[in-house]
């Protein structure tokens, strides 16, 4: 049977996503375009199920992007010793959204954030203070345990889709020494 494809909601090999389905797909086409492998990280801002702007991490336009000319780390020592490594080339997915809204004119105030994985300190500070109400991430974060408490003081929502923590890449520390590329 060839069935025409506006009844294919009634095959039975179809699922209709749901909602927050359908957004996490959007956000993983987006992701596609990241430029730096530490997460290709992707998100969508919705308000009333509808798209109001999408955003990955990449550099800033016209600039050089990490799959072309290698990350930009930057090691971050923390008050206990610990010590954190992030690339500083790229501007951070919820960032770019951020810009994007801002270029077109559109408040995001009120809207539902759908994320690769909890978002950074930083990041978290901007969505506090353009009114983000719930954030849906794919995945956690490994330094998003203050980003968790922060968000829960402002009365945002973080729901997780699963328990699966974000991990970057050995291979991106070991390459990059003190800023000097060693191997690939
Ligand atoms: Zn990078
Ligand atoms: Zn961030």
């Amino acid at each position: 049977m060839n069935k025409s494809k506006k009844s294919s909601n009634k095959s039975p090999k179809h699922r209709r996503p749901n909602w927050d389905e359908y957004f996490i797909e959007i956000m993983h086409a987006a992701a596609k375009r990241a430029t730096c492998d530490r997460g290709r990280s992707a998100c969508v801002f919705v308000k009333e199920n509808q798209v109001l702007v999408t955003g990955y991490v990449g550099s800033p336009t016209g600039f050089p992007h990490c799959d072309d000319v290698g990350h930009q780390i930057k090691k971050l020592i923390h008050k206990d010793g610990t010590v954190t490594e992030h690339c500083m080339r790229t501007v951070h997915a919820e960032q770019n959204a951020i810009c994007q809204a801002a270029k077109r004119g559109v408040s995001l105030e009120g809207s539902t954030l759908y994320v690769t994985m909890a978002p950074c300190r930083t990041c978290t500070m901007l969505l506090i203070n353009i009114g983000v109400k719930r954030i849906v991430a794919e995945n956690k974060y490994h330094a998003g345990g203050e980003s968790e408490k922060m968000l829960k003081k402002a009365g945002i929502k973080l729901e997780y889709l699963n328990n699966k923590v974000m991990e970057y890449p050995k291979r991106a520390e070991e390459q990059w020494v003190r800023g000097v590329k060693v191997g690939k």
